[in-house]
């Protein structure tokens, strides 16, 4: 099935009615560089950078400005949405900061705004990329649970322009700033936040984790974490909403979308952006290629007016057997 899939790798991203979607991957490594071609993804959704942050403890702007240069190669003419470092959690610096609660804890930009000088060398090496990939790089803050810490990043993203300007190195003056909707908290104030950003990337997997409160890394309760979940895809809705009102994109970005009966009932939303790891990527798009949006817009409409998770499972699964 999957090699039958490959086929469609370069095939346009269209649904049999015509509508037009983007297939984004989600990249963590160097060595998934070569996939991005031959499974047909439309640059990068969603870089994780953490891998860069364990592997060296200077995290110097050189090293990362090639990192992401790369990154912005495979690409080719296509986007790369660079998400700032999210450590914590699960993804531990060193294990003097281990917490009772990591994931509840000091993670993401709730740790980059103590690390200042870490978050302000980060945005400078993608800053100074930004100046050598025109209008390609983008930049996602991670578990934002608050309008404050995005207004904060705002503040060290100003100074260091004005850095780079001080120094006469070049850099792409509107380099879009978005928000991971991860944290419940800012799915429910989508209409504040959308006024204050460029664009949503939902994160399903913590959005899943946090608005079910399941660890997502406790296989004793793993049976519970369930993306499917009608709050889910109430908050997505909200989100999609807040995001049309006031006229920014909205992306997903977390495993969710790899699923195609989820990726079917996302764009039957309209959410037409999708980002996941890249072997999921010719699946989903022979899927939603083989049908209309009017069918994928009846699914969500159905799914969105399910009462239990057993009822979505049902309308999903009626999906994946067409
Ligand atoms: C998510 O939370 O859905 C996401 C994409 O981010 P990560 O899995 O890296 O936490
Ligand atoms: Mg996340």
């Amino acid at each position: 099935r999957f090699e039958k899939a490959l086929e469609w790798a370069n095939k346009p991203n269209k649904t049999s009615c015509g509508s037009e979607f983007s297939l984004r991957a989600n990249i963590e490594f160097l060595e998934e560089l070569p996939r991005l071609n031959s499974h047909g993804a439309e640059g990068v959704g969603l870089l994780r950078t953490e891998t860069l942050l364990f592997e060296s403890d200077e995290f110097d702007v050189e090293k990362q400005v090639a990192f992401y240069s790369k990154v912005l190669e495979a690409a080719n003419d296509h986007s790369v949405t660079i998400r700032l470092f999210d450590a914590g959690g699960d993804k531990l610096l060193d294990d003097s900061e281990f917490e009772d609660n990591p994931f509840l804890g000091w993670r993401g930009v709730r740790m980059l705004l103590d690390k200042k000088k870490l978050l302000k060398n980060q945005i400078e090496a993608i800053y100074r990329v930004s100046g050598k990939f025109e209008k390609k790089v983008k930049i996602l803050i991670p578990m934002v649970s608050r309008m404050e810490e995005i207004q904060a990043v705002k503040e060290i993203i100003k100074q260091v322009k004005q850095n780079l300007s001080k120094k006469g190195i070049p850099f792409d003056h509107d380099v879009q700033l978005g928000v991971m909707v991860e944290v419940p908290s800012i799915a429910l104030m989508s209409e504040h936040v959308a006024q204050h950003v460029d664009f949503f990337s939902i994160g399903t997997n913590d959005l899943t984790q946090y608005t079910l409160a399941v660890d997502r890394g406790n296989e004793k309760i793993s049976h519970l974490f369930d993306s499917f979940h009608p709050s889910i895809w109430r908050l997505i809705k909200m989100t999609k909403d807040a995001a049309d009102k006031y006229n920014i994109p909205v992306a997903i970005c977390g495993e969710m979308a790899s699923k195609p009966e989820a990726a079917a009932c996302l764009l039957g939303l309209g959410i037409k952006d999708m980002s996941m790891n890249t072997s999921s990527i010719p699946i989903v798009k022979s899927v939603l290629c083989s049908h209309s949006f009017k069918e994928m817009n009846e699914l969500s409409d159905k799914v969105l007016r399910a009462a239990d998770l057993n009822e979505v499972h049902e309308l999903l699964d009626a999906w994946r057997v067409l």
